[in-house]
C-alpha cells in the first residue's frame, strides 16, 4: 500500500510509533539512516532533515556540507525487529541541497531519471533480483569468523542446511514490511544462501535490496551469525552474485514473452545494448577489488555472451513462459549500489533499442569448458577493478548518464581504494578487512 504524507502522519499517530528512521544510500549503496521522534515528521516532510554530508563517502565537501532529507511518504514500513510498544518505522528519502534543487548523487533520483527516460520511450522496466550472500559463526565476544555457519551444498535440505531458520525469519521479517521474496534456498557453497524476488517496479526492486540486506544482516545477528555480501569471501568456494532479471514493457505487454511469438526486435536490441555497455558499466556492478575474483568459476560469468539457460553465460534467457518472461544477467554482485546499476542496466538497453543493435549469435556450449581458441574469440569481462575504472573513465555513455561530479567522485574513490590494495602488504587482510563486514 502506497502512503501520502498526511496518511503517514496519521499511521504513525494511531499505531504507537515512536521514532521515524530516514534511510539513504552514499554513492557505494551503503544504507545510512538518521532517526527522528515521530512528532518532528510533519517537518521532515516540509523542510527536510539536515545531515553532514562531507562524512557521507562521494557527497560534498566540507566548504559546503549541508544537505537535506526529504522523506518519500510511499516507502513507510515499520521495523518488525524492533520495540513492538514505542515502535520504529522508516521511509526512505530523497536527497536535497538547503537551496531546494535536487542532490545530483542522489541514487533514487538517478534511478527516477532513466526510469522516466524509458516511460518517454514508451517502455517500462521491472526488475528482479536474486541475491545471495554468506553466514559465517560469530565468535564468543560476538565478533564475525570466517567459519561458515553450515557445509550444506545447492538445495539441501535440513538438518545439513542450518540456514533453515534464519531464511525464514528473513523473509517473513520482509513479508510483515510489505516485501514479498519469492523463494529461498542454500546456495552452493558451505553458509552459502540466497532469496529471490518477484519483479516490480525498478525503484520499488532496488529500495527492497537496500531493506533485504539489512534485514539479512540484522535477523542473522539476532541469531548469532554475521552475514557477509562480500562476492568472494571464500577463494576456494562459490562467490555471492546478484543475478538480475530484467522484462521489459510496451504498453503493459511484456516484450520478452512478446519476443518468442511475434519476433519484435526491441528485446534483443535491449540485450544488445547491455552486451555493448557491459565493459564501461561493470564498474558500478561489482565495484570491489574483491568483485573480480568472483568471475569466471563456480557458475558466475567471465565473457560477454548470452544463450538460453545456459549458466556459464553473462546474459541467460531463463526457461520461464508469460509475464515471468525475461532476461537476467548474471554478473552483478551484492556490494553494487542498486540504484546507480539498475539507472545504467536501463539507458544501455534503452540504447541499444535506439541504435536498432543485433544481437550476435547465442554461445551455446559450456564457456568453462570450451577449449581456448572458442572462449577467447568472445569479449572479457573486465579482469581487475582497476580496468574496470579505466573503461568507465573512458566511456561518454557514463559520463552521459550519470551526474559527472558523481562519476568523478566514485572514480576517484575506487582509484584510492585499487592503491592501498596494491600497496597492502597482505592481499588477502586488505580483502577481508575491507569488504568482509
Ligand atoms: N554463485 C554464483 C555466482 O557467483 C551463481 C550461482 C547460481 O547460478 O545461482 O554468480
Ligand atoms: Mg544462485
Ligand atoms: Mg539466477
Amino acid at each position: 500500500m502506497k502512503f501520502t504524507e498526511n496518511e503517514v502522519i496519521q499511521f504513525v499517530n494511531e499505531n504507537d510509533i515512536k521514532f521515524v528512521k530516514l534511510v539513504f544510500c552514499d554513492i557505494f549503496g551503503t544504507m545510512k539512516n538518521i532517526s527522528i521522534l515521530a512528532d518532528e515528521l510533519p517537518r521532515a516532510f516540509e523542510s527536510g532533515i539536515s545531515f553532514d554530508a562531507s562524512s557521507i563517502k562521494g557527497f560534498m565537501n566540507i566548504e559546503k556540507s549541508d544537505l537535506f532529507l526529504f522523506p518519500d511518504p510511499s516507502t513507510l514500513s515499520i521495523l518488525p525487529w524492533r520495540p513492538q510498544q514505542g515502535r520504529v518505522v522508516r521511509l526512505l528519502c530523497y536527497i536535497k541541497h538547503p537551496d531546494g534543487r535536487p542532490f545530483e548523487g542522489d541514487g533514487r533520483l538517478i534511478l527516477k531519471k532513466a526510469i522516466d527516460t524509458a516511460h518517454e520511450s514508451g517502455y517500462k522496466v521491472e526488475i528482479g533480483p536474486e541475491c545471495e550472500f554468506y553466514l559465517f559463526l560469530q565468535d564468543e565476544k560476538g565478533h564475525p569468523t570466517k567459519i561458515p555457519h553450515d557445509y550444506a551444498t545447492y538445495l539441501d535440505a535440513a538438518p545439513v542446511d542450518k540456514g533453515e531458520n534464519v531464511r525464514r525469519e528473513i523473509c517473513l521479517t520482509l513479508e510483515q514490511m510489505g516485501i514479498l521474496p519469492e523463494s529461498s534456498h542454500h546456495e552452493q557453497g558451505p553458509g552459502q544462501n540466497e532469496i529471490d524476488f518477484r519483479y516490480s517496479d525498478a525503484m520499488i526492486a532496488a529500495d527492497n535490496l537496500i531493506t533485504f540486506k539489512s534485514v539479512v544482516k540484522t535477523i542473522a545477528n539476532i541469531n548469532g551469525l554475521h552475514a557477509s555480501f562480500m562476492p568472494k569471501p571464500l577463494k576456494e568456494f562459490s562467490g555471492s552474485g546478484l543475478h538480475i532479471n530484467i522484462s521489459l514493457l510496451k504498453n503493459n505487454i511484456n516484450l520478452f514473452e512478446n519476443k518468442m511469438v511475434n519476433h519484435t526486435p526491441e528485446p534483443d536490441s535491449f540485450i544488445a545494448g547491455i552486451l555493448d555497455k557491459i565493459p564501461e558499466i561493470t564498474l558500478f556492478l561489482n565495484p570491489l577489488v574483491n568483485s573480480y575474483e568472483r568471475f569466471g568459476s563456480h557458475s558466475a560469468p567471465k565473457y560477454v555472451t548470452w544463450s538460453s539457460e545456459n549458466r556459464s553465460q553473462l546474459i541467460r534467457i531463463p526457461a520461464a513462459s508469460g509475464k515471468y518472461s525475461r532476461v537476467e544477467l548474471r554478473s552483478p554482485d551484492p556490494s553494487c549500489n542498486p540504484y546507480l546499476a539498475f539507472a545504467l542496466l536501463i539507458y544501455a538497453g534503452l540504447d541499444g533499442i535506439k541504435n536498432k543493435l543485433k544481437l550476435d549469435e547465442p554461445a551455446d556450449y559450456d564457456l568453462y569448458k570450451a577449449s581456448g581458441d572458442a572462449a577467447e574469440n568472445y569479449k572479457k569481462l573486465p579482469p581487475t577493478l582497476a580496468e574496470a575504472v579505466e573503461n568507465a573513465e573512458k566511456s561518454d555513455f557514463v559520463h552521459n548518464c550519470l551526474p559527472s561530479e558523481i562519476v568523478e567522485k566514485y572514480i576517484q574513490i575506487k582509484k584510492e581504494q585499487w592503491n592501498r590494495y596494491l600497496l597492502s602488504d597482505d592481499k588477502e587482510s586488505f580483502e577481508l578487512n575491507t569488504y568482509f563486514y
